[in-house]
């Protein structure tokens, strides 16, 4: 927990001309408990490094500022987690940054959208909340032919138990720690993985100037969690392919989204890029969302009704379709009728924890 460290030779004031010197100096830069779950992380992606932050969000933050510049151009998902989806449309044109939301399980699209200043494509798969996948190997091949430097996958949904971008072309794997590699709902962290000289370049500008660590104590605990992560990811699979199931056939259910049944779009896909379908499902029920998302506050059992996934404990949260459009995705009108035609009124996106399969169909039996 320590934020200072006593050197064991003179090595200079600023950490960016601390030449050749390999010791701790201060927790910003580096911490030992830090480097930890850092190594650990790389091992499980498959990669040389990992630099981690106090969120997903600064992570995802200092990747975006370190990499771009202004009249750079990003290309990325229309519809993603509601944080980034908000960051890259709304921050990064105030700093003089292009941005072009498109539908990324469409490689067609993204094709026709890369322009000579494309530096970057940000994907995230499966994608919040209605689990659209990209695909990764294709996308990071037609990124090499034309030029774009940085494939980004936000793989906070797969984690690395069900899929390695980097190994399928990716520059860098972002993760939310906060979700499934922590999985205990009780530390945030972030994380961006990439080449040893990648990180190296993020460490020195991420951690040194714009600060966005996290506690050592935080990696602490998210080492303890990410220890379980192969097992829980597997009790995940299983319980989540059994709810679908449940939830498909409900007669009060509309429709299910999970990339582990053959009626998702891109089931093919799934099968091809994700070794685990991993425990999040999006529903819509055939009456209003409002009244049974009150209803689920009001009755459900050890469900919680509370944002956040990938823990333990069984989440369930409704994302209503008007609320989204305007804050977070604001698609255009084919992408919108697109968008409505699969969440109608909005969706219920439930993480599957680790309790038993029908315990929690009996819970969600009981309100739907
Ligand atoms: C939660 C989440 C984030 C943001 O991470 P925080 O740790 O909450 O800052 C980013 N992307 C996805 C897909 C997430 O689920």
């Amino acid at each position: 927990m320590s934020s200072t460290f006593a050197p064991s030779e003179f090595a200079g004031f600023s950490a960016l001309n601390r030449e050749g010197y390999q010791g701790f100096s201060y927790s910003r830069v580096a911490n030992p408990t830090i480097d930890q779950l850092q190594e650990k992380l790389a091992v499980l992606e498959g990669t040389e490094a990992a630099q981690v932050f106090g969120s997903g969000m600064a992570a995802a933050h200092a990747l975006l500022l370190s990499r771009l510049a202004v009249e750079d151009h990003v290309i990325f998902s229309e519809v993603n987690y509601v944080g980034i989806a908000e960051l890259i449309r709304n921050s990064l044109p105030r700093w003089g940054i292009q941005v072009s939301p498109l539908d990324t399980s469409d490689i067609k699209e993204i094709s026709s959208a890369i322009r000579p200043n494309t530096k970057m494509i940000w994907l995230e798969t499966p994608a919040n909340p209605i689990l659209r996948l990209a695909d990764i190997k294709s996308i990071a091949i037609l990124a090499r032919e034309k030029n774009v430097k940085d494939v980004v996958v936000d793989s906070t949904f797969a984690t690395p138990i069900a899929t390695k971008p980097l190994e399928l072309g990716a520059t860098f794997v972002m993760h939310s720690l906060t979700k499934y590699i922590c999985g205990h709902d009780d530390a945030m962290g972030g994380a961006i993985l990439g080449s040893k000289k990648d990180i190296e370049d993020l460490n020195l500008e991420a951690t040194v100037h714009y600060g966005g660590i996290m506690s050592p104590f935080n990696a602490w605990l998210i080492l303890r969690g990410v220890a379980t992560l192969p097992i829980r990811m597997k009790m995940h699979e299983d319980s989540a392919l059994a709810v679908a199931n449940f939830l498909t056939n409900h007669s009060e259910i509309n429709t299910v989204i999970y990339p582990g049944l053959p009626s998702h779009p891109q089931h093919h896909l799934a099968k091809e890029q994700m070794m685990n379908n991993s425990g999040m499902i999006a529903f819509t029920p055939r009456k209003s969302g409002l009244e049974l998302a009150q209803k689920m506050i009001d009755k459900l059992g050890f469900i919680h009704f509370a944002v956040s996934l990938g823990h333990h404990r069984t989440l369930i949260y409704w994302i209503p379709t008007e609320a989204i459009l305007r804050s977070s995705f604001k698609l255009n009108k084919t992408a919108e009728e697109k968008y409505r035609s699969l969440a109608s009124d909005g969706v219920f996106r439930l993480s599957i924890g680790l309790e038993n399969a029908e315990d929690i169909c009996e819970d969600l039996d009981k309100v739907l």
